[in-house]
């Protein structure tokens, strides 16, 4: 039997019923699927990332060997094929997983969840550090490096989400299953898959679960890891970092979409629109400045690396017939370019201020306006050649080696606070087929869902240099 080739029938829906219906009784409560109830995903996927597509370039044929040898050596060979054999009962931790909420900032319970499965897998060590992220340490034969392979444990979705997963045919729905607790599931996978097969490396590896990738939580867990965060600096040092948080096992993320989010607020006294007109009015503030904003990011997105702007959500005021005391909005940068990022964020300042002394000059009585600019989202862009690369080079190899066709694209994802730093950094998928990221509806359904974690496995040991 050809061990990784992709298009080896993963299990029949039938014995996938089978073992639904069987082997999930500690933590699927509700419905079960009829046996045979044929699998019906919603037809929309989701995009989980911001893709935006590129043909891979070519793979170096060193990249192409390397992967091809690696992939030969008997324990490799081994492993591959028990990364398969336990992908069943990886669905049993996977619904478990699931099942525990993990809003922004409160990840502890399903974070300490992970360090047990990273524990019982046989790490040599974890622990969970200052900010929260799980960590589980296998030594290298050399330990001159260290390689990563992450996935986050956040949600997007708040506390009070009913994460109960449902089964329907072989497709397991609830919020959060694939993004990105099967990305867990890869990662715990790959360490155990090592252990059985006593798998070395010459660099460290670490298998980390990090706080707040999703949202607000602007990358808080990667950004402590690399002491970018202004927080703290444990004195780790990450040579290669691998993000398991795409859908498509063939995908890879080489750029990091940047994105920098301000909240902003103007003030001003407020009162009756006729009794007290003259006072200076926060929402024509607001006004000025938006149409100062999208008349030079107009004119600073119109070319150059990609960069878009949106002024997401506004609000304040009190009534038709009051001058507001307040008024604010919410605006989104985002860019594939750190420079042009932060240009197009001093574009934003300088119409805010506009705004607030156009304002201000109308003003016939009261007190001035004030504004307040919050920043709300700051994650990093870079983009690391995939010619020069060779983390990204290896990573299209090995997609390449399991029978897939590679493609590279952009996200924004844990990988972005490396790429940024110039550290070799790539996501990839959790395999499997899915949908509805971000959403109720989220569903993930395993087909060849060994294809994900066989990635991962031989990407981290060609990346960390297999030692036998
Ligand atoms: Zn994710």
């Amino acid at each position: 039997m050809d061990l990784v080739s992709p298009r080896s029938a993963y299990f029949s829906a039938g014995l996938l019923a089978f073992f639904l219906l069987a082997g999930c009784g500690d933590s699927a409560p509700g419905d079960r699927p009829a046996s045979g109830t044929p699998a019906s995903p919603p037809a929309s996927g989701a995009a989980v990332m911001d893709q935006d597509e590129l043909p891979a370039p070519e793979v170096a044929s060193i990249y192409v060997e390397e992967v091809g040898t690696l992939a030969g050596h008997a324990p490799v060979v081994e492993a591959l094929a028990y990364l398969e054999s336990i992908e069943p009962r990886s669905l049993q931790d996977l619904i478990r997983l699931t099942e525990i909420p993990a809003p922004p900032f409160m990840e502890e319970e399903r974070a300490a969840a992970f360090a047990e499965m990273l524990r019982e897998a046989g790490a040599d060590s974890v622990w969970i550090d200052g900010i929260g992220n799980v960590l589980g340490l296998r030594r290298g034969t050399v330990g001159d490096r260290t390689v990563a392979v992450d996935a986050h444990l956040d949600t997007v979705f708040p506390i009070e989400t009913d994460v109960t997963v449902q089964i329907r045919g072989d497709t397991l729905f609830a919020p959060g299953i694939g993004d990105d607790t099967r990305g867990l599931i890869v990662v715990r996978n790959v360490l155990e898959a090592m252990v059985a097969h006593d798998l070395r490396t010459e660099a460290d590896l670490l298998f980390i679960g990090t706080v707040g990738e999703e949202g607000l939580g602007d990358l808080r867990g990667v950004k402590y890891l690399f002491g970018t965060d202004g927080v703290s600096e444990e004195g780790l040092r990450i040579d290669a970092f691998i993000a398991v948080d795409g859908g498509d096992e063939t995908r890879i993320v080489n750029q990091g979409v940047g994105s920098h989010r301000y909240r902003v607020t103007f003030q001003g006294p407020g009162g009756h629109s006729w009794g007290a007109f003259g006072l200076a009015n926060p929402h024509n503030a607001l006004a000025a400045a938006i149409t100062h904003f999208v008349a030079s990011a107009d004119a600073h997105t119109a070319d150059g690396p990609r960069t878009s702007y949106n002024i997401g959500r506004i609000g304040g005021g009190t009534s038709v017939n009051s001058i507001p005391f307040e008024s604010w909005m919410e605006v989104d940068m985002r860019s594939l370019d750190n420079t042009s990022l932060q240009a197009l964020d001093a574009l934003f300042q300088q119409a805010v201020q506009r705004g607030l002394d156009d304002e201000n000059a109308l003003r016939r009585r009261g007190a001035a306006l004030t504004v307040d600019v919050d920043m709300v989202g700051d994650r990093p862009a870079g983009t690391l050649d995939p010619s020069a690369t060779p983390l990204i080079q290896r990573a299209m190899a090995v997609i390449g080696h399991l029978g897939g066709e590679p493609a590279i694209g952009s996200g924004s994802t844990n990988a972005n606070t490396p790429i940024s730093l110039g550290i070799p950094a790539v996501t990839i998928g959790r395999g499997g087929d899915g949908g509805g990221a971000h959403a109720l509806d989220e569903w993930w359904l395993p087909v060849n869902p060994h294809l994900a974690t066989q990635n991962a496995l031989l990407l981290t040991l060609a990346e960390a240099g297999f030692g036998g």
